[in-house]
């Protein structure tokens, strides 16, 4: 029997190629939620996006508000998560959570969205390693302060492998958490960091014009970031 010929090689690498992609829309992911709103956060705040929130997380801040997310959610394959997120008519995909990266199928996830065609942002803690997030994808990383309780849990690993277009942030909900968010900002572009580094008060503990006049004060090269879909009343 001799070699396929090119054509052969062709149609056997599309095949092959098909069934990966048929395997892969069977992975299974625990969701929580997959909604339709406004982005409040990051350098997209205002722009109409589809989030995708995934259960779980194992880093338990002290005023986190999705604790609904930690173990709440129902198993849908990428297949089935991708049907639903084509029902709006809007190309901007936040993946989110609890934390994403807990989840070994959320990269593959953000292939198959990236593949599509769609943005792609992904909100993660700072706690999992990025290494594996596709380079398409916009990295919004938590740089975890003192009052979260999980400074322990920031990898610091993280930090040299966000892209120019990545965006860190800090969320404030004291003085001590402004103190401690300062002196890393500090450092980090000292050490040649250019991405957008965004200051974001905990609701109802840290207020937002009290930070505000903190950073004009220090000419501190940040962004006050507020949840705009709250100020809005979205979900
Ligand atoms: S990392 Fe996010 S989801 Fe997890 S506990 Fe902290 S705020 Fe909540």
């Amino acid at each position: 029997m001799g070699l396929p010929s090119k054509a052969q090689c062709f149609e056997i690498n599309f095949e092959i190629e098909k069934r990966r992609i048929q395997l892969r829309m069977k992975e299974v992911l625990l969701v929580n939620d997959i909604f339709y709103s406004i982005q409040g956060e990051s350098s997209f705040a205002g722009s109409r996006c589809i989030f995708i929130r995934l259960a779980g997380c194992n880093v338990k801040c002290e005023w986190c508000d999705t604790t609904y997310a930690y173990n709440e959610g129902c198993e849908l394959t990428i297949g089935d998560i991708l049907i639903k997120v084509g029902a709006w008519d809007c190309d901007l995909v936040e993946v989110t959570g609890g934390e994403p990266l807990l989840q070994e199928h959320s990269i593959q996830l953000m292939e198959e969205l990236v593949a599509k065609g769609y943005r792609v942002l992904l909100e993660t803690s700072g706690t999992e390693s990025i290494m594996n997030v596709p380079q398409k994808v916009v990295i919004i990383m938590d740089i975890k302060c003192p009052s979260s309780g999980a400074v322990d849990k920031n990898k610091e690993d993280n930090i040299a492998l966000l892209k120019s277009n990545d965006e860190i942030k800090f969320v404030i909900a004291d003085r001590n958490d402004y103190e401690w968010a300062k002196e890393k900002v500090r450092s980090l572009r000292e050490g040649g960091c250019t991405n957008v580094i965004l200051f974001s008060p905990v609701r109802d503990c840290m207020n937002s014009n009290e930070l505000a006049l903190w950073i004009l004060e220090d000419n501190l090269p940040v962004r006050l970031q507020l949840q705009l879909h709250k100020l809005a009343g979205m979900k």
